[in-house]
């Protein structure tokens, strides 16, 4: 189906991962995709993508973030995806690691959402989707202090937007999802230094007994861009791991 036929769509974090399997879900409901990230090479494999543009964005850079909307112009739906994971508890964790946290799981998102507010609510509308995460005011999960922190703020970003702006026509959700396949995944088993240990642990706590793939949130993503009549809701996308 071609739902997003003639909408323009703003991905953050668009290189791999949930980013890239949602920018080409919207890409194939027949969306305009404005596909972001710091990372230009895995942007390139983007490029010839059917309805998808590229362009390197940094989300901690808000020069750089106005400059980009101003270009593409208004934008029906933002998909804010971009986010780090720190390892450690509170007092394992660096004051720099929290505030770099903070940056780019949260403050990137309010950079985002101000630069595309006025054009949407000119619009008459538009919707925004948020990444959080179950590590959050979800559920306590060991060793991911500052994600945790911050991945509640995103669901606290997320219901403050969707109350202020709900008059306007804007939608504002917040996916959380629980362990997904993706690179930076690989990266945080390989980081363990026992990558098969580490990978059945995380595999143990999926009721369903699988880690998630990144078509599977993309899927998510494009049905709340969609759902006219919710808003301000952190949706759990997990396996079953919190119920
Ligand atoms: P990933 O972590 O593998 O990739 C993240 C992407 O973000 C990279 O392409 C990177 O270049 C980009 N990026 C980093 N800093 C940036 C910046 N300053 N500006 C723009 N782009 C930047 O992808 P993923 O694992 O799919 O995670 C995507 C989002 O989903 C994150 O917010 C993450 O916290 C969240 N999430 C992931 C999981 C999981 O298990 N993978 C679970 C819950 C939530």
């Amino acid at each position: 189906s071609e739902n997003f036929k003639g909408k323009t769509v703003l991905v953050t974090a668009a290189g791999q991962g949930i980013g890239k399997a949602t920018a080409l879900a919207f890409a194939r409901a027949g969306a305009t995709v404005h596909t972001t990230d710091i990372n230009e090479q895995a942007l390139a494999a983007l490029e010839g993508e059917p309805g998808i543009s590229t362009r390197r964005l940094d989300v901690l850079d808000s020069a750089a973030v106005s400059q980009a909307v101003a270009d593409i112009g208004a934008v029906d739906v933002l998909f804010n995806c971009a986010g780090f994971v720190h390892s450690g508890s509170i007092l394992e964790i660096k004051d720099g690691d929290l505030d770099f946290a903070f940056d780019l799981n949260v403050r990137s998102m309010v950079r985002t959402i101000r630069a595309v507010l006025p054009g949407m609510i000119f619009n008459g509308g538009g919707a925004i989707v948020n990444m959080a995460s179950v590590a959050s005011s979800i559920k306590g999960v060991p060793n991911r202090f500052a994600y945790s922190v911050t991945k509640a703020a995103v669901i606290g970003l997320t219901k403050s937007v969707a109350a202020d702006y709900v008059g306007q026509g804007i939608r504002c959700n917040a996916i959380c999802p629980g362990t997904v396949e993706s690179p930076s995944l690989q990266e945080r088993l390989k980081a363990t230094g026992d990558y098969e240990a580490a990978r059945a642990a995380f595999i143990s706590r999926q009721p369903m007994g699988r880690i998630g793939t990144p078509e599977e949130i993309a899927d998510l993503a494009v049905y709340l861009a969609g759902a006219t009549y919710t808003t301000g809701q952190a949706y759990v996308i997990d396996g079953g791991w919190v119920n």
